[in-house]
């Protein structure tokens, strides 16, 4: 069974994980970290749930833990659409990172600049930003991006969508083409991909079988029961289904319970 272990993260990663309740990497993870252990560029179709941001986060804070003498520049530019996504992103390097001695500072619009100032003089190991954002920042006070090793772009198609691409070839420019870069999509279409080879220098493709997606590969269905009855039936139609795995909502906790006992299913 492929774990964690068998991908060559450290010890220091894999406890934090674990301690967040990971027991095994997802399919984008145990394709992707090998690859970005290495140093590939890769492009990486997947979108948002499938553990996308543990695929590069974790190998990133090996790599960056790998090579650490005395730096005090910026390491690593996460560039992603939206202040949702930086802050999740954040929480998440915060959590992998708890046994490593690096640290991660999001920016994003609708905050004052001040304070995202103020963090950025301090030492940042991972800067996660908005594109836009960052460029107000770098207008304002010269950041120095030239050091950065590895450079990823987040949901690049929604930031295409959002007319982010000026702002992000900007931002590429003051790179160095010496770096690592990692570009993730959750679709691949022509636009997509041709913003890709600029970036990009001979990536390694990784895209996932849609196979988790209901959009391509469910249909919905109601059924009607007894209320009585509900916890019963559901239990018949997942059996008739046979699925390996399935994520079940429900109104309270009590009701959630109440299933898994009955059901001799393993919950969490
Ligand atoms: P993402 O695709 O990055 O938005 O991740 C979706 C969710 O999956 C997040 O809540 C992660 O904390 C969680 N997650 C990521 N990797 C794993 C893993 N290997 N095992 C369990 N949960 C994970």
């Amino acid at each position: 069974m492929m774990n964690f272990k068998n991908l060559n993260l450290i010890n220091p990663i894999i406890r934090a994980v674990t301690e967040a309740g990971y027991s095994k990497p997802t399919e984008i993870q145990y394709t992707a970290i090998p690859h970005i252990l290495v140093g590939k560029d890769i492009i990486g179709c997947a979108r948002t749930g499938a553990g996308k941001t543990a695929a590069f986060a974790m190998p990133i804070l090996q790599l960056l833990k790998k090579y650490t003498p005395e730096h005090k520049e910026i390491r690593t530019l996460i560039l992603t659409p939206t202040r949702e996504s930086a802050m999740q992103i954040e929480e998440n390097l915060a959590i992998y990172s708890k046994y490593l001695p690096l640290s991660q500072l999001s920016v994003f619009g609708g905050v004052s600049m001040g304070g995202q100032l103020a963090a950025l003089r301090k030492r940042v190991d991972i800067l996660v930003a908005t594109p836009d954002r960052l460029l107000d920042l770098v207008n304002q006070r010269p950041i120095d991006l030239s050091k950065i090793e590895i450079l990823v772009l987040d949901e690049a198609d929604t930031m295409l969508d959002m007319g982010f691409i000026n702002d992000v070839k900007k931002i590429v420019k003051l790179i160095s083409h010496k770096r690592q870069t990692l570009f993730f999509s959750a679709t691949l279409p022509g636009s997509i991909r041709r913003f890709a080879e600029m970036i990009l220098n001979n990536p390694v493709e990784v895209t996932l079988n849609p196979v988790s997606s209901t959009a391509q590969t469910g249909g919905q269905s109601a059924y009607f029961a007894e209320k009585k009855d509900t916890t019963g039936s559901l239990i018949d139609i997942l059996q008739e289904r046979n699925a390996a795995r399935s994520l079940v909502f429900s109104r309270s906790k009590h009701a959630v319970n109440k299933f898994v006992q009955q059901s001799g299913i393993t919950g969490i």
